[in-house]
């Protein structure tokens, strides 16, 4: 089932929390060059599905297979390191540094040395550029010397997107990126997005459904903890049971 262009698959994937089966038989797998979208209503069992390939929560059964390998047993750092990137929390941002700092120190993460030596890091000018050009893909350039806890709301999402990015990902986990950003940020976050997925492929948990139609290559609907439907954008607006168990309520 798995071939080269199978980024990641997640065979019969299961989570309980108690007797509340929060991830209930979930397969599905993230291709090269595409955006999968993961959409369902609140408490489907969206962000808990990330956190098991992210690392952060073990699944009860089923696997995980990032780039062929199965990595169930691999801790989130260990998963960061081949490649699997996420949106990190705005607690991971450094408030007293720069944008631009801020980039730098994840991109110093990869080269294997010390968070210490910050002057030195200051000084460095092939860590400079590749920091400016995480900046530049994200639309953050201009704020690169802004003190990050100065940033707005939108503008720190971008930064994170750009230290995440750092870490040359091979695959991007993202849980509602669009969230809390005005319609001016969300559009530009699509654009962004757009020309992004041919660099890394993306698996897109996002609630705006403007954005999953315009940017999804396939969609996959989770409800009550299991896939209901899967397919194309066409496909999924289509679909009876998804309309009726989630695009109906939009209405
Ligand atoms: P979504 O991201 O789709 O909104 P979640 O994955 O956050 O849904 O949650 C799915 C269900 O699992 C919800 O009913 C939620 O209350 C429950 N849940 C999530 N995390 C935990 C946890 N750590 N302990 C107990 N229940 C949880
Ligand atoms: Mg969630």
């Amino acid at each position: 089932m798995a071939d080269l262009q199978t980024v990641l698959e997640l065979n019969d994937l299961r989570k309980t929390f108690g007797a509340l089966k929060a991830t209930d038989g979930v397969s599905l797998d993230v291709r090269a060059g595409e955006i999968h979208a993961l959409i369902g209503p609140n408490g489907a069992g969206k962000s808990t599905l990330i956190h098991q390939v992210a690392g952060s929560l073990a699944p009860d059964a089923g696997h995980v297979r990032f780039l062929g390998e199965e990595i169930n047993a691999l801790t989130v750092a260990q998963r960061v390191r081949r490649g699997l990137g996420r949106t990190f929390q705005v607690s991971s941002i450094a408030p007293e540094f720069s944008a631009l700092r801020n980039v730098m120190l994840s991109v110093q993460s990869t080269q294997g040395s010390s968070f210490r030596f910050f002057k030195p890091v200051m000084r460095d000018r092939s860590l400079i550029e590749s920091a400016m050009e995480k900046l530049e893909l994200v639309g953050l350039a201009k704020r690169a010397d802004i003190v990050a806890a100065e940033l707005s709301h939108g503008e720190r999402r971008q930064l994170e997107m750009a230290m995440a990015l750092a870490l040359k990902p091979k695959l991007l986990l993202l849980d509602e990126p669009m969230a809390g950003m005005g319609p001016e940020g969300s559009k530009r976050l699509t654009g962004f997005l757009d020309t992004l997925r041919h660099e890394v492929p993306i698996l897109l948990v996002e609630h705006d459904m403007e954005a999953v139609f315009s940017l999804a290559d396939r969609i996959s609907v989770l409800v009550y903890g299991r896939v209901i439907a899967s397919g194309t954008v066409s496909e999924i607006r289509a679909n009876r049971d998804v309309r009726e168990a989630y695009l109906g309520e939009e209405d």
